[in-house]
């Protein structure tokens, strides 16, 4: 369409690369907004579906803040909102046709309550089986008598926190063992159980050693089985992890940073540009990968901010320099991908393995004052 332009935005966007600077035109592109919306509302009915086009929009916006004509930007803004509603259309119909591909392994609600708690007894009994005795008596004697750790320490000559950890493992065992069981499945490898069991000890470390990130990226029943694990060991509030595979993720995981950028108070277009960023690098998953994560953390230091990781397993990018070049897209479709996500956030960073994967990182930080 636009060869010329485009070659113009990639000189640029090297010389980004080699001196990093703060997204120009935020705030030209913010006081856009309601136009954009207004434009994008009136032909789209479905409030997340417009507020998606509305963050495609700003992101082909921002990216073209330079070459447009000062006071030609609202006209070049309505455009591109008109021109990002039209190919939407034409990409669902593709999705629609690829519809049939999609395998969705989310569990069913099972409708009978009273058969549900009957198996779940009966669960729990399979999984406390699968323990060691020492485990299980601990475990019946805190649990269920109500003995308390020290008197528990005192019967074994060991001390009270010693007891905990115990308590604490042998209840993160049964969590597993206890999912396992109602799964009805066999950890497809050796690494299953002491990835799940690291998740739901909540112990990070130990997620270190045996790799867990990529084992949850690798094995679809740890993935699975681990939102669970992961809500009931340690919880951490300031940490969201959303599975990437279909566009309905990547719609959970815009709305996911949105909302934990909006607990640090980021302004209404900080967490549109936020938002939008997550965007664009869960539809590159989707798009390259297949599947994968993202990760939304908020930061406290040395400033506060959110921090966005995008992992897949995907074939990887050969040239990653070449990748975050605006004229470099392998599809034709919407969004600006990896560099318009980068032109977002203030901290951007790819790391790359063909044949093993990509992780992207990047981090938007508050303003000060
Ligand atoms: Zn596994």
């Amino acid at each position: 369409m636009t060869r010329g332009r485009r070659t113009v935005r990639q000189v640029s966007a090297v010389q980004r690369a080699a001196a990093p600077r703060e997204p120009a035109g935020g705030a030209e592109v913010a006081a856009l907004l309601p136009t954009v919306q207004r434009v994008v509302g009136a032909r789209v009915a479905d409030r997340a579906a417009a507020e998606d086009l509305v963050q495609e929009t700003l992101v082909r916006v921002l990216a073209a803040v330079g070459r447009v004509e000062p006071g030609m930007l609202e006209p070049y803004a309505i455009v591109t909102a008109r021109n990002v509603v039209a190919s939407r259309w034409k990409e669902q119909d593709r999705h629609r046709r690829n519809q049939h591909r999609v395998v969705d392994l989310r569990p069913v609600e099972a409708p009978d309550e009273g058969l549900v708690a009957r198996e779940e007894g009966s669960a729990l009994a399979t999984a406390l089986a699968r323990l060691s005795e020492r485990e299980r008596q601990l475990l019946l004697a805190h649990e269920v008598s109500g003995q308390d750790t020290r008197s528990l320490a005192q019967e074994v000559g060991s001390t009270a926190g010693a007891v905990a950890a115990q308590l604490n493992r042998a209840r993160a065992r049964l969590r597993v063992e206890y999912l396992l069981v109602l799964e009805r499945a066999e950890p497809p490898t050796n690494q299953c159980r002491p990835v799940l069991l690291a998740l739901s000890s909540g112990d990070r470390r130990r997620q270190r050693e045996v790799d867990a990130d990529r084992h949850l990226l690798e094995c679809d029943l740890c993935a699975g089985l681990s939102p669970p694990l992961l809500e009931r060991g340690q919880q951490r509030d300031d940490q969201v992890r959303i599975p990437v595979r279909t566009d309905a993720d990547i719609v959970a995981a815009r709305q996911a940073a949105r909302e934990m950028a909006g607990r640090l108070g980021f302004s209404r277009t900080d967490l549109t540009v936020i938002a939008t960023a997550v965007s664009e690098v869960a539809r590159n998953i989707v798009r390259f990968a297949g599947s994968g994560e993202i990760v939304v953390e908020l930061v406290l230091r040395p400033r506060r901010g959110v921090s966005v990781v995008a992992r897949d397993t995907g074939p990887g990018i050969v040239d990653v320099e070449r990748a975050l070049t605006d004229g470099f897209s392998t599809y034709h479709g919407l969004g600006l991908g990896l560099p318009g996500a980068r032109r977002l956030m203030d901290d951007f960073a790819v790391v790359s393995e063909p044949g093993r994967g990509t992780t992207v990182t990047m981090t938007k930080w508050q303003q000060e004052g």
